[in-house]
């Protein structure tokens, strides 16, 4: 079966590598795709996602990145993938993840739900974004790629 995870990944956490390494033991194509909306600005570029996702997903070899726009539905069957892959780290993940399973599901496209570890369930990019601003290390929360790039001094 292959699988289209979506997402904001800004940035990518260890939370989202989890997800990633299990969905692509599952077997089959995984796609991560950075959904993109054109009227809003994220906290780091969109290419910047990407390659920050490319290098942490080097070492799996049925994982692509990409990027999309518009309907996840549409994207998913664009690239001829056959279920979505998502995480739930909370009871409040969980109501907002059965809404769209299920709304996916009425249109004919499956969701796969991997819950998070505890020792990750309380990580979300936000919670990143809030340690990198507070000016505190990020390198137990990040892949090394991520922590590493993100922490270089400025040229
Ligand atoms: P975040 O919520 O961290 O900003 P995204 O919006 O990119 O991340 O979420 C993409 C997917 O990754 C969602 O299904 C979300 O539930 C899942 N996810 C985010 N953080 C974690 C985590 N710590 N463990 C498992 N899944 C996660």
């Amino acid at each position: 079966m292959n699988l289209l995870f979506p997402g904001s990944f800004d940035p990518p956490h260890l939370g989202h590598l989890d997800l990633i390494t299990r969905g692509a033991a599952l077997g089959g194509r995984l796609v991560v795709a950075v959904a993109v909306h054109p009227d809003k600005r994220g906290w780091l570029p969109v290419e910047h996602r990407v390659s920050l996702l490319r290098a942490c997903c080097a070492h799996l070899a049925r994982v692509e990145v990409a990027t999309y726009q518009g309907a996840t539905l549409h994207f998913a069957r664009e690239r001829h993938l056959d279920a979505l892959l998502r995480g739930v780290r909370s009871a409040a993940d969980l109501d907002h993840e059965r809404a769209m399973a299920e709304h996916h599901r009425q249109l004919g496209l499956d969701t796969i739900l991997l819950l998070a570890p505890g020792a990750l369930a309380h990580l979300s990019s936000s919670f990143v974004r809030q340690v990198h601003a507070a000016g505190l290390g990020i390198e137990a929360l990040v892949p090394p790629a991520v922590a590493a790039a993100l922490t270089a001094p400025p040229p």
